[in-house]
């Protein structure tokens, strides 16, 4: 299935293509091969967002372009700016659907985190995003406009984008080669060169997915989104467990530690009276003996008026952090951005569509 099948209606996003597909466009367009690599560099370094700006190249491969391609338009609905600096924005895509993406400012640099699919059908129970179910896949240009928007914003202070992280809305391993194509594009270094190293993808379990991205021999992190120490427990928290058990979980976790030789970031979200107390981290500890390299981030989760979540109070957060490091499992307890501006996953999209927008 090419790139186009994959677009809601109409023609591609000019960023919908890897550099090895522009390679092939312009040959199979009789053009000559370093127009892909002027292509490139006009969309990702130059960042330009109309046809007309791409001043080197001929009027002929433009008005070509122009016929093939649109530029992805993220109409900015709202953006909330956290005291923290956090900046989170609600766009609007071509089609009306509304993604959210975030900028998070920390000391070591920017990181953006953005969406992969329009609303998601996992149903963790903990999340927002899930509420309406899924609507759509984003194409990889969907993907890579965030990004490229978040940059062309942070090149007015001379900023840059230095870490991304694949945390938004959806499932990433569903729409796995968008998030490949997106990857591919986001490291490349002709493009925006991102550091393979400060990239995460994260993953709800989707097995088959975590085989695959082990064989992709990259060197961009993979985060799993745990949540429970066992198998009963997953499965009422995060349905997903019911198609992709526990134990198939770390078999493919296992996999891909084996095969790659680099660690998995365990996301756990601490849920008051669930899944936090501490015969939950012995337990976590436990499972998670056989990954010498293990670490785990606890997130306090954060608080849904549709669900029936409370918060674990900090003293319990602590203990839980302190059972595993007692373990020898590393674990950090996410640092809270943007709380006060609604940043956790779907909250602003949750509130958008109940305002009556898609
Ligand atoms: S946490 Fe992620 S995978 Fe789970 S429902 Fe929300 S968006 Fe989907």
């Amino acid at each position: 299935m090419g790139t186009k099948d994959k677009m809601p209606e109409g023609k591609p996003y000019v960023y919908d293509y890897s550099w090895d597909q522009w390679q092939e466009w312009v040959k199979e367009n009789g053009e000559s091969g370093f127009r892909a690599g002027q292509i490139f560099d006009w969309l990702y370094v130059k960042r330009i967002s109309n046809f007309d700006e791409m001043t080197n190249l001929p009027k002929t491969l433009r008005d070509k372009l122009r016929e093939q391609f649109d530029f992805v338009t993220l109409h900015e609905v709202a953006h909330y700016r956290s005291k923290d600096g956090t900046v989170k924005f609600l766009f609007e895509l071509a089609d009306k659907n509304a993604i959210e993406t975030v900028v998070m400012k920390h000391n070591y640099g920017n990181s953006i985190c953005v969406t992969t699919q329009v609303g998601c059908r996992i149903g963790c129970t903990f999340c927002a995003s899930t509420l309406g179910g899924l609507k759509r896949n984003l194409t990889p240009g969907e993907i890579i406009a965030q990004v490229v928007k978040a940059q062309q914003l942070l090149d007015e202070t001379g900023e840059r984008v230095s870490s991304i992280v694949i945390m938004g809305i959806g499932e990433p391993f569903e729409n796995y080669d968008a998030v490949m194509t997106f990857l591919r594009v986001m490291i490349h270094p002709k493009g925006l060169n991102i550091g393979q190293r400060h990239i995460t993808v994260s993953t709800s379990g989707i097995v088959p997915n975590i085989y695959k991205f082990a064989e992709e021999e990259t060197q961009i992190n993979l985060a799993i989104s745990i949540h429970a120490p066992n198998d009963a427990l997953r499965s009422k928290l995060m349905p997903v467990n019911r198609r992709f058990p526990f134990a198939d979980l770390i078999e493919a976790c296992k996999f891909y530690v084996g095969k790659t030789g680099r660690r998995i970031t365990f996301e756990y979200a601490l849920m008051g009276g669930v899944n936090d107390q501490p015969e939950h981290a012995e337990e976590l500890a436990q499972v998670l003996q056989s990954f010498p390299m293990a670490h785990v981030n606890l997130i306090p989760v954060n608080f849904v008026s549709e669900r029936n979540f409370v918060r674990t109070p900090r003293n319990d957060i602590f203990t839980f952090q302190r059972i595993l490091e007692k373990n020898k499992i590393n674990a950090t307890i996410r640092r809270e951005q943007g709380s006060d501006i609604a940043a956790a996953c779907g909250q602003l999209r949750a509130k958008h569509m109940e305002s009556g927008a898609r």
